[in-house]
């Protein structure tokens, strides 16, 4: 899978691509990233990316150009997506979705946001990672790659890590215990203890629905027939 990322802070990159998985993913080939520094597309000897907006009010809006011109220079650019509070939510099925497409360019934006154009132009989606405003793309971008990076066959250490995960089919996940059996006065339930699977698998499962009843009924009500069943609960 091919990565490029458009952004006005390629350092902000440096870290989140050189450590844990992401890292491994490019070392082992299944991740390749582009970092493309949009001011190097800016316009005249100051390298200009933004101007102020047509019809007035405050703040910068990034200018069409640098960004076409970008754009226009990767040469496998594939499913383009700008990060934008006001774009559809960012759900886990949206990264298994994107985990399965070959290329990937993510445009951050900045200032007020990106002049109109550029989505009519070259946008196939626009992506929120939540309903708050951050002062850039970076961290979306950096939130969507992890999500969807960990979903490409083969980057996890073994194929089922995600398939339990929160969100993977509608429900939170289970709680989890390791070592010791007993920490400040906080046993391990007993039912994990009894090698019995079945009782564990069943476990899992009443504590996954409980779970997403508690911190999140929205997923519940969302599910067809209001309590998703999951095998590998
Ligand atoms: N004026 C814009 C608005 O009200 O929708 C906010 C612009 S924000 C300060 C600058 C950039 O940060 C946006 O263009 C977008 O790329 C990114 N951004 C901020 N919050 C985001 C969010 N929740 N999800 C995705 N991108 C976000």
């Amino acid at each position: 899978m091919i990565v490029n990322i458009i952004t006005l802070f390629p350092d902000m990159f440096s870290g989140v691509f050189s450590e844990s998985i992401l890292s491994r993913a490019i070392t082992n080939g299944h991740l390749s990233v582009r970092i493309v520094n949009l001011r190097e597309y800016g316009l005249g000897s100051h390298r200009v990316v933004d101007d102020t907006p047509y019809g007035g009010g405050g703040g910068m809006i990034l200018k069409p150009e640098p960004i076409a011109g970008a754009l226009e220079d990767i040469p496998e650019r594939g499913h383009v997506i700008l990060t934008s509070p006001r774009g559809r939510l960012f759900r886990q099925a949206d990264a298994l979705r994107l985990s399965s497409l070959d290329a990937v360019t993510i445009v951050c934006g900045h200032y007020e946001g990106v002049d109109e154009r550029v989505s009519e132009l070259f946008v196939h989606e626009e992506l929120s990672i939540g309903d708050y405003v951050l002062t850039g793309g970076e961290l979306p971008a950096m939130v969507i790659v992890d999500a969807f990076v960990r979903l490409i066959p083969g980057v996890l250490g073994h194929d089922t890590s995600q398939s339990g995960d929160s969100h993977y089919e509608g429900l939170l996940e289970y709680p989890h215990y390791t070592r010791p059996r007993e920490f400040r006065g906080l046993a391990v339930p007993e039912v994990l203890l009894s090698g019995n699977h079945e009782r564990i698998r069943a476990w899992r499962k009443e504590m996954s629905v409980m779970k997403t009843r508690e911190m999140r009924p929205d997923l519940l009500d969302k599910s067809p027939g209001g309590t998703p069943d999951r095998d590998d609960a």
